[in-house]
């Protein structure tokens, strides 16, 4: 068997989208589980609408997210250039072998030509295929005595009129029934090539084994299918992967979340979350693992556990499994990462390295951002306003709550800078058995006097960590 080699193929007019991000995830898994190569091709034939800028920012997420390439624009290899705009006359060169082999030809037609062309053919009924006179030989010599005077042409590939089948191993055999594509341009008159002619040139002279995309490029196939023929060469194994639909079932958009890597990269979301979350998204790991590392997964990827269901997007998920991988960072990597995203000055700077320790091991099982870990600081252990929600409204009407407040008030005066878990069990022992109060009265009436809230972490780790300057804040402003 050859090794198989395998492309992502990006158009650089925008960001790295999360699809692409996924497609590009499931061939360069297929790579490494296979020995193969995995090669990244910038498609930025549309001349207008790609941008460097793009190109720059696709790479640097593919590779944040660890989906290194062994072929690219910037990691020169035996099949390149690596940029579709830098292939300009391998794709002539190649729709002037099909004019030569009588399999395409030059189209003098103009825009209005072709839309009458196009008019007439549906008001009799017919498919809007090219019918102009320019695909008949007896006009060849014509062309080319105009071509020899410099007139310009677009070059129209024959499209052979018979069913075509695709095999795929994601959507099984797909019958493309005969006459679906008339004749089409691979070459515009102004010299640029046309994206499937480039995509199929290119994935020859690339040796491509087999193209992982997305659905929506499977009624692509049957023009590229026509062209591999043209060439006689065998088209790589396809897998057109379901495509992401936000949880109305609608196609993805922005109303369903963040649609692009970069804005996640900002979040905090770690890359090896994202990654996971995407490959689950259309592909099942087979021991119905749902927590992994790419590299915990390569072995056991293959293109048979894909799904053939639109794979739902939920931002619920996703953030649950960031979630989770944060907890499997040990604490020195998790402490490093977590400071990235404290505001300078933060007070969390100017406590000891034990406070630090203690807080990162109570927030990390209960974060799922980086960025949290501040934001959960400040609510549960800096906070001195209150919000008077009408649970705590309740808990401060009860008699119970006054005479904890008396009594914290009280251990609190003489306090130094923070109290320990055992002086906080003292506390509690002492309300239980000196004033007699328990249960929700006791557990609710500590919580709302000490943190100014109804809910939050075990108080038992929580008030150690808590300033009593804060504390006794708080204390003042209940009442
Ligand atoms: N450039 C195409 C896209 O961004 C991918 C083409 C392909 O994978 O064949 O959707």
């Amino acid at each position: 068997m050859t090794t198989p080699r395998v492309r992502f193929a990006p158009s650089p007019t925008g960001y790295l989208h999360i699809g692409g991000a996924r497609t590009a995830i499931y061939n360069y898994l297929y790579a490494k589980a296979n020995n193969g190569t995995f090669v990244l091709r910038i498609e930025d034939t549309d001349l207008e609408r790609s941008k460097r800028e793009y190109e720059e920012s696709q790479i640097s997420d593919l590779k944040w997210l660890g989906l290194d390439y062994d072929e690219g624009p910037d990691k020169p290899g035996e099949f390149g250039p690596y940029r579709q705009s830098e292939r300009t006359d391998l794709y002539k060169e190649h729709a002037q072998k099909l004019v030569d082999k009588g399999l395409a030809y030059y189209d003098f037609c103009t825009d209005e030509e072709l839309e009458v062309m196009r008019e007439q053919a549906l008001k009799e009924g017919r498919p809007p295929h090219y019918s102009g006179k320019w695909r008949n030989e007896e006009f060849f010599e014509e062309a080319a005595n105009r071509l020899a005077a410099g007139e310009k042409a677009a070059i129209r590939f024959k499209a052979p009129q018979k069913p075509y089948t695709l095999q795929d191993s994601v959507r099984g055999r797909v019958v493309f029934p005969q006459g679906m594509v008339g004749d089409f341009v691979i070459m515009r008159s102004n010299g640029q090539p046309v994206y499937n002619f480039c995509v199929v040139i290119d994935d020859m002279l690339m040796k491509i084994t087999h193209v992982i995309r997305g659905e929506d490029h499977v009624n692509n196939s049957v023009r590229q299918l026509m062209l591999y023929e043209a060439f006689e060469a065998t088209p790589p194994e396809f897998s057109h992967v379901s495509l992401l639909i936000g949880k109305d079932r609608q196609k993805l958009s922005k109303r369903h979340g963040a649609t692009s890597v970069n804005l996640y990269r900002e979040e905090s979301y770690l890359p090896q979350s994202l990654a996971n979350y995407l490959c689950l998204l259309g592909w099942s790991h087979p021991d119905e693992e749902e927590i992994f590392k790419l590299e915990e997964v390569q072995e056991k990827f293959d293109v048979t556990r894909f799904s053939k269901a639109a794979a739902i997007y939920d931002l619920v998920k996703l953030k649950w499994v960031n979630g989770m991988h944060i907890r499997k960072l040990d604490n020195d990597t998790l402490k490093i990462e977590l400071e990235k995203f404290i505001p300078e000055g933060h007070a969390y700077f100017s406590q000891s390295d034990d406070w630090k320790a203690r807080a990162i091991e109570l927030y990390k099982t209960q974060i799922e951002f980086f960025s949290e870990f501040s934001v959960r600081l400040d609510e549960n252990l800096f906070k001195t306003e209150i919000e008077k929600t009408e649970k705590l409204n309740e808990v401060l009407g009860w008699e119970t709550t006054k005479q904890i407040h008396e009594f914290l008030n009280e251990k609190l005066s003489s306090a130094s800078e923070f109290i320990t878990k055992d002086d906080f069990t003292e506390y509690f022992n002492a309300l239980k058995k000196d004033l007699g109060i328990k249960g929700k009265q006791l557990f609710m009436g500590v919580r709302v006097c000490l943190t100014g809230q109804d809910h939050g972490p075990e108080l038992g780790d929580l008030v150690p960590l808590t300033p009593v300057e804060v504390m006794k804040k708080r204390l003042s402003n209940l009442f």
